[in-house]
């Protein structure tokens, strides 16, 4: 089961940002990395991530400062500039196990390219 209480350092996103193992790079600064999601969903479906170890939105909402925060949030709308996607797009963050949560590192899923359909599976 996923722990998301520790964090845990050899997690696979962990991994991709000491560049021990490789991802295809979408965008990059100083609060995040933006990789191509190796399942997707979607024509585009990017994976975005602080560069700073948080398991999950709750721990990245409890103890990051409010400068990451805020450039963390605003990096993402950087990235759909980036990307160009007039016809809008979808953040997801799963947490947990209910949420469905596969890596303890907090990230958003950004998809797009084609209309992303209903919100919930039934
Ligand atoms: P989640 O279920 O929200 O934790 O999402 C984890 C996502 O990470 C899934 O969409 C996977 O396809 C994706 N993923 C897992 N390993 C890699 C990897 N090495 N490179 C890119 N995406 C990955």
């Amino acid at each position: 089961m996923i722990d998301i209480t520790n964090y845990d350092d050899d997690n696979i996103f962990a991994k991709i940002l000491r560049q021990e193992i490789p991802s295809r790079k979408v965008f990059e600064n100083k609060y995040v990395y933006a990789f191509e999601d190796i399942n997707p969903q979607a024509p585009i479906h990017i994976l975005i991530i602080p560069k700073k170890s948080f398991c999950s939105f709750q721990d990245f909402s409890k103890k990051a400062d409010s400068k990451f925060i805020c450039e963390f949030i605003k990096s993402i709308d950087l990235i759909a500039e980036k990307l160009e996607l007039k016809e809008g797009y979808r953040l997801i963050t799963n947490i947990g196990k209910h949420g469905g949560q596969e890596v303890p590192h907090f990230h958003f899923h950004l998809l797009s390219g084609r209309p992303i359909g209903k919100m919930v599976s039934t």
